[in-house]
């Protein structure tokens, strides 16, 4: 079968991307590796769309939960992911777990019986130089296909570990403890003068977050994880503490060139410099969500919100997401992306699924949709409209594409942060406002797609 599109990895926003496609009438041609002489350090089988860990995606409560939200898109875009996981569910509660090795199925079962999609079992080592063309070949991405990006991308766009410090919801960090300051004031502009937020930590303050980090219950690596070289670039903020006490204090935890407003007089009428600080620095363009400067850990998870929320300012911290290291081969898709996922360089390749920069199951599966949709109407001459900013998928979309700072871009799961702010509604109801706007907002686009079909 002669095809009209080349998919590049059978995972969930592979098949995802050749579900869209083929239901439109387009012949694609789906490589896997698996099965075809390819095989990654996770998966256990040959199966399409494996589940390489949990069983979960996540919560499905779609009124207060940013994943549950995208799920109801996602059901409303007609998705095989989530079909396939609905009819393979477990009992979960408010989350939807599925039976991995049925889910598997069902989604290679599906594509299978689809006359338009052509499976190949084949290991792909370099990207196509012609022709419409997806990469999902998601965080364990064969090795030579990736040096292949890394040519075509520049080797410092392309990583290989996501080195990530943990990101919080501005709109909970309390500013009558920090202040807004770049170091030594330094910066053209009042903004780039004032783009750090400063949480100032005393010695006391300082050696008891010193020891807390020492004596913090650590995640392991895994055994491939711990022999991939790049880790010397990132290392975690706990190993940096072990090197001493002060190491911190003369590292990203440096108070010298910050006048803390707190302690101005008439001797420093800007304010004294703090014994040491934490430094957060804006993550996205909405300015909703901040990063901790230096704060890659491996720390457990509830270790890191228990210690992080004992950081002056910090104390009721929300957390977009937490720190981490793992393998993880992603693109700088805020640099190397149009808005339409299409590499700038060679707009012929789209990239979907965790490659591109976003997390988790059910975000990768959804990237992967969005670009089949995106490749469908581009070959059928229609303009794209993108989804909108407010609904999960567009905030998500919007993040990858170029919201999302370049410099700093990291893996991200979806979360109400990525969503146009709501700052006239009450905290305690702005999840349901987020929800309620988003599924109103994807009702319109859809219908009006709908429309437009109608009238071609
Ligand atoms: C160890 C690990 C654990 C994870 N656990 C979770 C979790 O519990 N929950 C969660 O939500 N997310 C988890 N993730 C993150 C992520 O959401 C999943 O990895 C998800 O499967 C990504 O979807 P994807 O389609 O982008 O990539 P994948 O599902 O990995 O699919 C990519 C496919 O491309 C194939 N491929 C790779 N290179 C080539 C090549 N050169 N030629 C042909 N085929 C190729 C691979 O064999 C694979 O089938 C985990 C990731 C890792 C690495």
């Amino acid at each position: 079968m002669a095809h009209d599109i080349h998919i590049i990895g059978g995972g969930l926003a592979g098949c995802e991307a050749a579900w869209q496609l083929a239901r439109r009438g387009f012949r694609v041609k789906l490589s896997e590796m698996r099965g075809g002489g390819g095989a990654t350090a996770a998966h256990h089988s040959d199966t399409l769309a494996e589940l390489v860990c949990s069983n979960s995606f996540r919560s499905d409560d779609d009124e207060r939960n940013a994943v549950g939200l995208l799920h109801h898109e996602m059901r409303a875009m007609a998705s095989l992911i989530m079909e396939a996981g609905e009819a393979a569910r477990l009992p979960a509660g408010s989350a939807l777990a599925v039976d991995r090795e049925a889910f598997a199925a069902n989604v290679e079962n599906a594509l299978e019986a689809q006359p338009n999609v052509k499976i190949v079992r084949e290991v792909v080592d370099s990207l196509p130089e012609s022709g419409p063309t997806i990469i999902a070949t998601g965080p364990l991405t064969g090795s030579a296909l990736a040096e292949s990006i890394a040519q075509v991308t520049g080797t410092d766009r392309l990583h290989f570990f996501d080195a990530i410090a943990p990101i919080v919801h501005r709109d909970s960090i309390d500013m009558d403890t920090c202040w807004l300051q770049s170091r030594w004031n330094k910066g053209e502009s009042k903004d780039d003068r004032a783009a750090y937020i400063n949480c100032p930590m005393d010695k006391e303050q300082y050696l008891a977050f010193h020891a807390g980090l020492i004596e913090g219950e650590k995640t392991e690596f895994k055994e491939w994880e711990a022999s991939t070289p790049y880790f010397d670039g990132c290392m975690p903020i706990e190993v940096m503490a072990q090197r001493g006490v002060e190491t911190l204090r003369y590292g990203p935890m440096k108070g010298v060139g910050l006048d803390d407003p707190r302690t101005a007089c008439e001797e420093f009428p800007q304010g004294r410099w703090p014994y040491s600080v934490v430094q957060l620095r804006q993550d996205n363009t909405l300015g909703t969500l901040w990063n901790m400067v230096g704060f890659q850990t491996k720390l457990k998870h509830a270790e890191q919100v228990r210690l992080f929320r004992t950081i002056p300012g910090l104390e009721s911290a929300e957390f977009a997401r937490l720190g981490g290291l793992h393998r993880n081969t992603f693109i700088n898709s805020p640099l190397l992306l149009d808005r339409q996922l299409r590499l700038k360089s060679r707009p012929w390749v789209r990239f979907a699924g965790q490659i591109t920069g976003c997390e988790g199951y059910v975000e990768s599966a959804a990237v992967g949709l969005v670009a089949g949709m995106m490749a469908a109407d581009e070959m059928a001459c229609n303009v794209w409209t993108p989804p909108p900013r407010t609904t999960a998928i567009g905030a998500l979309l919007a993040h990858i594409t170029g919201d999302a700072e370049a410099a700093s871009f990291q893996p991200m799961n979806v979360n109400f942060g990525l969503f146009p702010p709501l700052h006239d509604v009450a905290k305690k109801q702005r999840k349901e406002a987020y929800t309620g706007r988003a599924k109103a907002e994807m009702a319109a686009w859809l219908a009006g797609r709908e429309r437009l079909k109608t009238a071609a």
